[in-house]
């Protein structure tokens, strides 16, 4: 009989029957741990426990008490709720299911009526009665051909096991219904614990807009009660922080994939937020040497050919507007090629270095439908950009000032919670990144070196350097837990040579600048995003759209004093209005609340009468009474003072 070898963690390596599973592996081991096992790994993809393995390699055993072990739980409710909702709505449709640290989802279509958020308890109680009668779960591994074969008359399955180019699909049998899984599942339902199916919502097939829309049904499980209850309650305060829904609550943007997926409107309160910050940033950097320009959006293709764009970003690009004339227009993906035009427009000198472009720059970028998320991620955005051309030995120098701008910035908006990653190349992409051994030796140590000279801690990622050079990006967590690049520092000594960039030296002679990208505050959007979730919408004072609302006790008897009060404020600078609605004050002052408004000044008579105003600040019971003058002084010291409260 043939024999197939595997190696444990430990690295021991023992042989077994071909036809041996997981389960025999475990078993091979102690009877204790088999009768733990929920599933094996083999060379790191997880394996049905009663699965022939069938071929040598590395070989795990995954118990309840691991991360795989939650995989498996999660994969295993999918499966199961896939079983309930076949037998609920024998007509049902599937696309795509997952279950992974994230918690599960089943993409579902019907005919008649969408599975909504409505019918999630019946479906859950139907779960909850197949987990009862613990029910074995019957596990199957076909051939493609075999698999078409069960899945004939399928709209999404069918296509989902066409394109894969796996060579086994795995079915499981429940209670009679057997249903295509593409992960696995335990070999009992009895073994199911604690799980919950939490909502529904839009999902492109394939991720592709163009596809039919189907309904993604999302739900989570876990080994114990307690860790499904402290889950829970973190996806509450995730939802009562995504910027989504204050966005929306706080009306400062909307999208609408009617008009355009990815594409925000920005609101008056939005707005006010992001000039806010626009006017702040641009006064930073102008203070710290940079010249502030403007270019245009739209370039002739070429450009991005010299730039290397075309050939190593183009799956990120709007595709080019062919003009009929023979000439292509393209939408940029990033602002550096205009940049250098505006470097090379006038011969440069060493005297001029570092030579500082910034420029709140628009680009756009063809994302994922699937991947889009309201102001987080975008097809259209305006970058907080800029590029400095410098001499060799002063890369280090600037590094370490852009550096110090990131985080004199970082204070003055009270972020915290961040870590530096330095993103190297995959050196066997050579597809992706240019390829030159010595350039990217070079520059990441240059900047491995200046991250050690400051004593910072960082980590290192390979694969995630841009095409034309290694960074350094600071990341930051989103309210929903993923991680993303808020601001960046990039070397290139690429583009450089591509547009053959040169400046005078002392010497007289031709020398080549480097090129330091860097973004402070990263994308407008992205970065309000990320502000919102932090401050759950209660902006400081500084960014709040409206910082001061006054609200008159009787609109008729003290209506007009608010009105002067506010036109006090307004010439000082204060985004004041007064809230002339008439309705009952308490009703005033909770509106006031819920809408986040740092200041609500309440005047009735008494403050008529000594020019004064009775101030209550955002989150806090009591309210205090100053004069109208007084006032003014509180707020300005406030707005100057940024976020740091
Ligand atoms: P990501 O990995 O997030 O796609 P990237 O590595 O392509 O970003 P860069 O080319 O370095 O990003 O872009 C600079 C900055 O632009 C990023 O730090 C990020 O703040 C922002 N950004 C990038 N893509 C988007 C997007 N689609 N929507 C909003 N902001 C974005
Ligand atoms: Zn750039």
């Amino acid at each position: 009989m043939a024999e197939i070898s595997l190696q444990f963690p430990d690295g021991n390596q023992k042989q077994f029957d071909e036809n041996a599973t997981a389960k025999d592996v475990a078993q091979s081991i102690a009877i204790s741990l088999a009768k733990k096992a929920v599933a094996g790994k083999l060379d790191g993809k997880l394996v049905d426990l009663n699965a022939p393995l069938k071929h040598d390699g590395k070989i795990e055993i995954v118990t309840a008490n691991s991360e795989d072990g939650l995989n498996v739980l999660r994969q295993s409710v999918a499966l199961l709720t896939k079983v309930a909702l076949k037998q609920s709505f024998p007509e049902i449709e599937f696309g795509e299911e997952t279950g992974d640290e994230n918690g599960f989802y089943i993409d579902t279509d019907k005919a008649d009526g969408q599975v909504s958020a409505d019918s999630l308890p019946a479906i859950a109680d139907k779960v909850q009665g197949l987990i009862n009668q613990k029910l074995d779960v019957k596990h199957e591994s076909v051939d493609k051909a075999a698999a078409l074969k069960k899945l004939a008359g399928t709209k999404f399955e069918a296509k989902i096991v066409e394109d894969s180019d796996a060579d086994a699909f795995d079915f499981y049998e429940i209670d009679g219904v057997s249903v295509l899984a593409t992960g696995v599942s335990f070999d009992n339902t009895g073994a199911i614990k604690f799980f919950k199916l939490l909502s529904v919502a839009g999902a492109y097939f394939e991720g592709k807009s163009s596809n039919p829309m189907l309904q993604r049904i999302y739900g989570t499980a876990f080994f114990k009660q307690a860790d499904l209850d402290a889950d829970l309650q973190a996806r509450q305060e995730a939802r009562e922080r995504d910027h989504r829904v204050i966005g929306n609550d706080l009306d400062l943007f909307f999208v609408d994939p009617k008009v355009g997926a990815g594409l925000p409107y920005w609101m008056p309160n939005g707005a006010t937020i992001r000039r806010t910050i626009e006017r702040y940033i641009i006064d930073k950097e102008l203070g710290d040497g940079y010249e502030h320009v403007y270019t245009p959006v739209l370039a002739n293709l070429d450009l991005y050919k010299t730039s290397g764009h075309w050939q190593h970003y183009r799956e990120d690009m709007f595709p080019p507007m062919d003009m009929g004339d023979g000439e292509m227009l393209e939408l940029r993906p990033m602002n550096c090629p205009s940049h250098i035009q505006v470097y090379k427009h006038h011969i440069r000198s060493y005297r001029e270095l570092p030579l500082r472009i910034a420029e709140l720059g628009m680009m756009h970028r063809y994302e994922k439908s699937g991947a889009l998320s309201g102001l987080q991620r975008v097809r259209e955005m305006t970058l907080n950009d800029g590029h400095t051309f410098v001499a060799l030995e002063q890369v280090q120098d600037e590094f370490k000032k852009i550096l110090q701008l990131i985080m004199d910035v970082y204070k003055d908006f009270n972020i915290n919670d961040y870590t530096f990653r330095l993103s190297y190349r995959d050196p066997k992409n050579t597809e992706k990144y240019f390829d030159d051994d010595e350039m990217w030796n070079r520059s990441q140590s240059m900047l491995k070196g200046a991250m050690d000279d400051l004593g910072l801690d960082y980590y290192e990622a390979e694969g995630e350097a841009a095409f034309y050079g290694p960074k350094l990006d600071i990341q930051t967590k989103t309210a929903l837990g993923n991680d993303e690049t808020m601001s960046t520092i990039q070397l290139d000594f690429m583009l450089p040579d591509q547009f053959d960039l040169s400046y005078v030296g002392a010497d007289g002679q031709d020398h080549r600048p480097v090129m330091i990208h860097r973004g402070i505050v990263g994308t407008m959007e992205r970065f309000i995003a990320y502000l919102t979730e932090i401050y759950k919408g209660a902006f400081p004072t500084w960014l709040a759209p409206k910082q001061v609302t006054i609200i008159p006790v009787s609109d008729d008897k003290h209506g007009a004093y608010a009105d002067e009060l506010r036109k006090q404020l307004l010439k000082a600078g204060v985004r004041a209005d007064v809230d002339h609605r008439g309705e009952k004050m308490n009703y005033l002052i909770r509106d006031a609340q819920t809408h986040k408004i740092p200041y609500t000044l309440v005047v009735g008579d008494q403050e008529v009468a000594d020019k004064a105003v009775s101030v209550r600040k955002y989150g806090e019971q009591d309210s205090a009474t100053m004069s109208a003058d007084a006032f003014e002084d509180v707020v300005l010291k406030d707005i100057a003072n940024y976020s740091n409260n």
